[in-house]
């Protein structure tokens, strides 16, 4: 059976690539629908993520021009993240297969004829995953490295150089719909849903107009949240090193004991403050971390909708 495809796309404050991109993704549907690998009635769907420039006005317009384009669009900004689990909840009722992309014309859009191909062979995910990152700065490149080094040494599993470029079929987000966390880090949790995979790699261009929204400060706080909503390895390496503070502090008390019933105890002032400082900063990070999960467990607890939809394009 030929599936239904749904291309979803989150849009944030993207009014300069958005008129660029759209109409390659139109190309690509009804190239994959000439090819009989989908159905005529696939679309394309974009998430304006609470814009503030022009773009849902721009996705408005185009769903007017041709009947493949269609949008939702979220009640306020609430991340890449969000924006993208609101498309494919979306789209999961309706097709057969999603294949969520940025619309920035980042990543090769000819990976799709190969993500359905994938999917055609039986894989219910496929990864798209970047193959070189020549055209990346070389500081995005290397805290985008680090990101994935830094993750899997934390104990997330990720696919390595895969964001959230993927083919995903409806029968997986029907499952994945019943992950409830707020804490969402789509990259993470789709592995945890199971079923056949596979990976695509593609090489990833430079983004065709605009701006990153993924400035560092985003990218760290993505990373935390991958980190703490897919592994307690943190908590447990606290545990380790607290252990070794305390061994050390053992053999510190044993010779401060035997210095001074050998009657050698003059004023150990510097080296005092320096074991006071250095363990009270320890402390602090520990304790950071761990309120780093509470804090978590405190979103978590609130169970706040993770999205919500003000408007779409089309009447229901
Ligand atoms: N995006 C979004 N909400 C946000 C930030 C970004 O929906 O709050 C979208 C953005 O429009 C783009 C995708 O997420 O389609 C990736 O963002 P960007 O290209 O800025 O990140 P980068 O590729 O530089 O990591
Ligand atoms: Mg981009």
């Amino acid at each position: 059976m030929v599936p239904r495809l749904y291309i979803v796309i989150p849009c944030y404050n993207e009014q300069e690539v958005l008129p660029i991109t759209a109409p390659m993704f139109l190309e690509k549907i009804k190239s994959l629908a000439a090819a009989g690998k989908v159905t005529e009635d696939s679309r394309v769907l974009f998430v304006n993520d609470g814009s503030k420039d022009n773009t849902w006005n721009i996705i408005k317009e185009l769903s007017v021009q041709d009947e493949h384009y269609i949008g939702i669009c979220q009640s306020r900004n609430r991340g890449h993240q969000a924006a993208v689990l609101a498309g494919l909840m979306e789209a999961k009722d309706v097709c057969d297969i999603t294949i969520s992309i940025d619309c920035d014309g980042q990543d090769d859009i000819n990976a799709m004829d190969e993500m359905v191909d994938a999917y055609l062979d039986g894989c219910e995910v496929v990864y798209g995953v970047r193959s070189s990152r020549e055209t990346d700065t070389f500081f995005k490149r290397f805290t985008a490295q680090s990101f994935y080094k830094f993750l899997a040494m934390m104990g997330a599993e990720v696919v390595y150089n895969h964001a959230d470029y993927r083919l995903i079929s409806s029968k997986v987000l029907k499952e994945f719909a019943n992950f409830k966390e707020v804490n969402l880090f789509l990259r993470g949790m789709v592995p945890l849903v199971g079923f056949k995979s596979t990976s695509v790699s593609y090489s990833r261009a430079e983004r065709i107009a605009g701006e990153s929204h993924y400035p560092l400060k985003k990218m760290i706080a993505l990373a935390v949240d991958g980190i703490t909503s897919l592994s307690v390895k943190p908590l447990r390496l606290i545990m380790g090193f607290g252990m070794f503070v305390a061994i050390v502090s053992f053999i510190g008390v044993i010779w401060a004991l035997v210095t001074a019933l050998l009657g050698h105890s003059v004023s150990g002032w510097a080296s005092m403050t320096c074991i006071i400082c250095f363990v009270s900063g320890v402390q602090l990070i520990c304790l950071g971390i761990i309120g780093e999960y509470i804090g978590k467990i405190y979103m978590e607890s609130k169970q706040r909708p993770r999205y919500i939809i003000s408007e779409r394009t089309w009447e229901e």
